[in-house]
C-alpha cells in the first residue's frame, strides 16, 4: 500500500506514542498529532494546486518540518525531492531544473550561508511576489518557495502560513489517496556525489516502504524503542533507516540536532534514554573520541546501523564494548536501491557483525559477477556486486541511458561496489570498482590497507588512494588523521608495515592532515584526494 495509508494504520494503532523528538526545536509530537499534522500540510499542498506526481523540493536540514513534508507529500501523491543543504546556487539550479520543482521549501538561513539569497538569484521575481511574472527566472517550473523559520520575507511563504491553509479533515486527502498506487514514484533522492557528479535516483512507494520496515525488522525495532537520527534527512540514511523504520514499527524518532555534532549526539542519548544509534563512520569516531564521551551514561542503547562506508572493525568493536550497542547492524546499500541490500540481524554472531555487511535482505537477490564477463564468480572471490528485487529503483530521473548503464535488461542494478559472498551467504564490501589501485600489475584493495593501519596506536582514522607513477602505474598514498596528542612520522609509518604486509602494499607516500574532504553525509572524497595529492606531487 502506499506510504500515506500505511502511516495511518500506525497511527491508528499507536495513537498515544511519541512519534517525534525534535530536540533543537524543543517539539514533540505522538503518532495521532503527527498524523493530524501531516494532514493538515497535504490539504495545504493540495490547495496549493499541487497534483499526484508534481515534485516539491525539500532543501533543508533535518527538522520537524522535514518529516511533515516526507509524510504528507506521500499523503498527497507528491514526488519529494531530497536536496543537500549544502548545495549552493549552481547545484541547486541543476537539481530544480532536473527534475522540474514546483515549490521549493527552504530555510531563511543557516550558520554562515544565507539561503534565500541562493534562491533569489535563481528566482528573482518570487521576492517581488508578481505570480506569472517567472519566466526569466533560472528555475522557470518554480512557483512558490516555502521558508522554514519567522522572518517573513517578501514574496516567499513562511511554512506557518502554507500550514495554517490546510484543514486536516479535508476531504481532498482521501480522494487523492484512492488514487495512488505502491508503484507510483513518490521521492527523488541524489546519490551522495563520492565518486563524481550527484545523480537523481526515482524511488516509489513500494521501493522505501518496504525498505524501511525490513531495516527496522533486522533491527528488531518496536513501539519501546527510540531512535537517535544524527544523520541527514536528505540522504536515504536518514529518511529510509530512520524515518521510515521507526514510522513502520511504532517506535520513536529522536533528532538531536540539525545538523552533527558528537556532543548533542551523546547528550541525546542519555537524556532521552535512546535505544538506538544511527551513524557513518566517522561520525561514531567523533562520538568516541570526543574528550568528554565518559561522562554520558549511554547504557539504555541497544542497537543502530553503521552504513555508508566501509565500517572498520577497530570501530565497530568499540561500539559495541563502550557505547553497550550490543545488537548493533551493519548495513549496505546505495541511493538507488531503496538503499539497503545487505544487513545484518541482531542474531548474527558478533564476529560476523563487524566482519561483514551481513545477509541479502528478504525478498532480495544478490550476486557477485566477474565485471568483464558477467559470470558469477566462485564463493570467496571478488567481483562486482549486483542486486535485484522490489528495492530497485524505477530509473535516474529523465536520463534513461545512465538508467539502462545502471540497471541490465534482466532487472539486476550494477552497484559498481567490489565484494565477496562466502559459503554461508554473509558479504563482504571490498571497495569501489572506482577506488581499486593497480600498482605495476597487482590489484589493491585500499580498504584492506586502511584496516590495518587503524591498528596502529597514533592513528585516528586513515584513508588510501593511488595516485599516478611514471614506473608502476599508481603508487599508494596514506592520509592519516592522528589521535589527539599523538606524534608519527611518515617512515614510522611504513616501518610499522614493513614485514607485516606485502611489500606492494607498503604506502609509497603518507600525508599527516586534520580532516579528509567529505560529503556532508560524511562520507569521504576519494576522487577529491586523489586530485589534491596529485597536484601536491607534481
Ligand atoms: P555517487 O554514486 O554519487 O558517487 P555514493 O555512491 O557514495 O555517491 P550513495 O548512494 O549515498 O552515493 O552511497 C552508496 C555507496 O556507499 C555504495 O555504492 C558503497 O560504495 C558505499 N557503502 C554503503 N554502505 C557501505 C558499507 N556498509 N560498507 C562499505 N561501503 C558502503
Ligand atoms: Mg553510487
Amino acid at each position: 500500500i502506499p506510504i500515506g495509508q500505511h502511516f495511518e494504520l500506525m497511527a491508528a494503532r499507536f495513537p498515544e506514542r511519541e512519534a517525534l523528538v525534535s530536540r533543537h526545536q524543543g517539539m514533540r509530537l505522538t503518532y495521532a498529532e503527527l498524523d493530524r499534522e501531516a494532514n493538515r500540510l497535504a490539504s495545504a499542498l493540495i490547495r496549493a494546486d499541487l497534483r499526484k506526481g508534481d515534485r516539491v523540493g525539500i532543501w533543508a536540514h533535518n527538522s520537524s518540518e522535514w518529516l511533515l513534508m516526507q509524510i504528507a507529500t506521500a499523503k498527497a501523491g507528491i514526488v519529494l525531492v531530497n536536496i543537500n543543504p549544502a548545495y549552493r546556487v549552481t547545484e541547486l539550479e541543476y537539481a530544480l531544473n532536473k527534475v522540474g520543482c514546483k515549490m521549493l521549501v527552504t530555510m531563511t538561513a543557516y550558520k554562515t550561508s544565507d539561503y534565500l539569497a541562493i534562491v533569489n538569484e535563481l528566482a528573482p521575481e518570487l521576492a517581488s511576489a508578481l505570480p506569472g511574472q517567472l519566466s526569466a527566472a533560472k528555475a522557470p517550473d518554480l512557483k512558490t518557495v516555502v521558508q522554514l523559520g519567522q522572518t517573513p520575507v517578501p514574496g516567499m511563504l513562511s511554512f506557518a502560513d502554507l500550514l495554517s491553509t490546510g484543514d486536516p479533515g479535508d476531504p481532498e486527502i482521501a480522494k487523492v489517496s484512492a488514487t495512488l498506487d505502491a508503484n507510483d514514484p513518490i521521492n527523488i533522492q541524489f546519490t551522495s556525489g563520492t565518486t563524481g557528479f550527484p545523480k537523481g535516483a526515482t524511488l516509489t512507494h513500494r521501493n522505501i516502504l518496504n525498505n524501511g520496515f525490513f531495516i527496522g525488522e533486522c533491527m528488531k525495532l518496536t513501539e519501546h524503542d527510540r531512535l537517535c537520527i544524527p544523520v541527514p534527512l536528505y540522504h536515504c540514511f536518514g529518511m529510509v533507516l530512520g524515518n521510515l523504520a521507526c514510522l513502520t514499527h511504532g517506535a520513536t524518532i529522536v533528532y538531536p540536532n540539525d545538523g552533527f555534532d558528537p556532543l548533542t549526539v551523546l547528550e541525546t542519548v542519555q537524556e532521552e534514554k535512546c535505544t538506538g544509534l544511527h551513524g557513518v563512520p566517522t561520525m561514531f569516531i567523533a562520538e568516541l573520541s570526543h574528550p568528554r564521551f565518559k561522562e554520558f551514561d549511554l547504557s539504555s542503547l541497544r542497537t543502530g546501523i553503521m552504513a555508508g562506508s566501509p565500517c572498520p572493525i577497530e570501530v565497530m568493536k568499540q561500539v559495541v564494548e563502550l557505547m553497550h550497542m550490543r545488537e548493533v547492524t551493519i548495513a549496505y546499500g546505495m541511493t538507488e536501491t531503496s538503499p539497503v541490500s545487505c544487513q545484518s540481524t541482531t542474531e548474527t554472531p558478533l564476529d560476523r557483525r563487524v566482519s561483514t555487511v551481513g545477509l541479502v535482505q528478504p525478498h532480495l537477490e544478490i550476486k557477485v559477477i566477474d565485471a568483464v564477463t558477467g559470470d558469477v564468480v566462485p564463493v570467496g572471490s571478488t567481483g562486482e556486486l549486483c542486486t535485484k528485487g522490489y528495492s530497485v529503483m524505477q530509473g535516474y530521473w529523465g536520463d534513461a541511458e545512465k538508467t539502462r548503464e545502471a540497471i541490465d535488461a534482466a532487472g539486476w542494478m550494477h552497484t559498481g561496489d567490489l565484494a565477496t559472498m562466502d559459503a554461508d551467504g554473509y558479504v563482504n564490501i571490498v571497495g569501489r570498482i572506482k577506488d581499486m589501485v593497480i600498482r605495476g600489475g597487482e590489484n589493491i584493495y585500499p580498504r584492506e590497507i586502511e584496516e590495518f593501519l587503524y591498528k596502529h596506536p597514533a592513528v585516528s582514522d586513515v584513508q588510501v588512494i593511488g595516485v599516478p607513477d611514471a614506473k608502476y602505474g599508481e603508487e599508494l598514498c596514506a592520509w592519516i588523521i592522528l589521535k589527539n596528542g599523538e606524534q608519527a612520522t611518515a617512515d614510522e609509518i611504513r616501518a610499522f608495515c614493513q614485514g607485516k604486509i606485502a611489500h606492494y602494499k607498503v604506502p609509497r607516500y603518507v600525508r599527516f592532515v586534520e580532516s579528509f574532504p567529505m560529503t556532508i553525509t560524511g562520507k569521504i572524497q576519494k576522487f577529491v584526494m586523489r586530485d589534491l595529492t596529485k597536484q601536491e606531487l607534481k
